[in-house]
């Protein structure tokens, strides 16, 4: 009887691979909703099973195809979706499985307040449902965890062994389900009675349907994926775990859409976002901050003569001025079309007004290629506290100075300290 209940498994083995991996395979096709759909929807059977069906197999072991079929199944194939697709992906049925888990404990909690018809064939046994209730709550938790790490396990195992690849998935299988059997038992036991000889008994079927589950991982990938990038190179594993939980999420966000296409310097947004909170965190830490404003002289012109292409090269060349003469620590936006805000810190404020004095020289010097006449820019400057103690105070007193500077001819600076600085006379407009 043993034996034939054992190849019953490896029938349930075989076709829930086949048929979920098939559904993945075709993802380039339909879509990969339909593999995830598939794949929670298996989740109501495995824990169906887990709680009521078990067989005995060879060796007196006694196993349910629940948590030794559909469970080690199911942890397998998001492994297959990290390496097929990457964290970003994988993640997505991670916590989705998470979130359905938790939403069908909240929705036994309440099942049990209503009001059961009279004389009902099938009455719901309710000790049963709070026990599962709680099983599934330490349930969901794990598989979290079991999702992350064996993924995180797959890539460090990759480091010693290289690209082998059904050895690798055998070896991050077998130890995550080892893990997830060992920590799942002792509530199992304490919940409901569940003997050590099932802790053993799983700890031996899980390690088989493990290799089981790798070896069709295995030739799957090998016949039925058409390139393979894996093992080429290895990513951090920091990062691997940051994407697998969102941590990513708000830098990504940033990254992308905080950058202005033309530069790739952070654009408007981004200094909205976080322009203000970083002039802040300056003075509080008791330093200057520094805003200067630099817009392109006659820019509207410079299109006209020589065209919108070279007016492009000429916000790209400015842009890659300000990204080469800053330092890291200083803030760079485009603004505007042909304008820019540079935060800088820690400088005195004769040092800031230097700096803004030298970006000017540089500007007028850039080789702008089909360029016809030379390239000059205006600059407004304003430092706290003098001229403020946020951010919008000295934007905007820098910008005042800038449209001084505009209207006092053009191609200069104007800091608010330089009355005697390279001849510009300071012209504020009146507040
Ligand atoms: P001013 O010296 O007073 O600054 O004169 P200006 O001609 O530079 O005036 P303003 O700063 O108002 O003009 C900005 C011009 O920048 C208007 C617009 O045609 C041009 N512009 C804005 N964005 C882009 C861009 O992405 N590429 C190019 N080539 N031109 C742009
Ligand atoms: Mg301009």
């Amino acid at each position: 009887m043993g034996l034939w209940d054992l190849g019953l498994l490896g029938c349930q083995l075989v076709l829930y691979f086949s048929v979920l991996a098939t559904l993945f395979g075709l993802r380039h096709r339909y879509g990969i909703g339909i593999f995830f759909c598939a794949l929670g929807a298996m989740h109501f059977l495995e824990t169906y099973l887990a709680a009521t069906f078990y067989v005995a197999v060879p060796f007196g072991i006694v196993v349910s195809p629940g948590s030794t079929i559909l469970f080690p199944g199911k942890i397998i194939l998001l492994l297959l979706v990290y390496i097929r697709e990457d964290a970003i992906a994988v993640r997505q049925p991670i916590y989705g499985l998470f979130a359905g888990n938790v939403l069908t404990i909240g929705l036994v909690a309440i099942l049990g307040a209503n009001t059961l018809l009279p004389g009902a064939d099938q009455s719901p046994d309710f000790p049963f449902l709070d026990q599962m209730g709680l099983l599934m709550i330490w349930g969901t938790v794990l598989l979290l965890i079991d999702g992350i790490l064996i993924i995180l396990i797959y890539e460090q195992v990759g480091r010693w062994l290289g690209p082998h690849m059904t050895l690798r998935i055998a070896i991050s299988g077998v130890a995550v389900l080892a893990f997830d059997q060992l920590a799942f038992w002792p509530v199992l036991h304490a919940v409901a009675g569940i003997p050590v000889e099932i802790l053993y008994g799983g700890l031996i079927a899980k390690s088989i349907a493990a290799v089981a589950y790798a070896v069709l991982a295995g030739i799957y990938l090998r016949h039925f994926e058409r390139r393979m990038f894996d093992g080429l190179a290895h990513p951090r594993l920091a990062d691997v775990f940051d994407a697998l939980t969102y941590r990513e999420r708000y830098e990504t966000l940033l990254e992308r859409s905080g950058r202005d296409g033309l530069t790739g310097i952070a654009d408007r947004s981004r200094m909205e976002a976080e322009a203000e909170q970083c002039t802040a965190r300056i003075i509080a830490s008791g330093d200057i901050a520094s805003v200067l404003v630099i817009d392109i002289d006659n820019f509207k012109q410079l299109n006209d003569d020589s065209g919108h292409l070279v007016g492009d090269a000429a916000l790209r060349g400015l842009a890659e001025l300000l990204t080469r003469d800053l330092r890291e620590v200083d803030r760079i936006y485009r603004f505007g079309g042909d304008e820019f805000v540079v935060i800088t810190s820690g400088r005195a404020r004769e040092d800031a007004s230097n700096l803004a004095r030298r970006l000017h020289r540089l500007a007028g010097k850039l080789d702008i290629p089909n360029l016809n006449a030379p390239l000059t820019v205006s600059i407004g400057a304003a430092h706290s506290p003098e001229d403020g103690n946020d951010f919008l105070a000295l934007l905007s007193r820098a910008d005042k100075r800038l449209y001084a500077a505009k209207g006092s001819g053009r191609d200069r600076v104007i800091t608010g300290d330089d009355r005697h600085g390279e001849g510009h006379p300071e012209l504020v407009r009146p507040t």
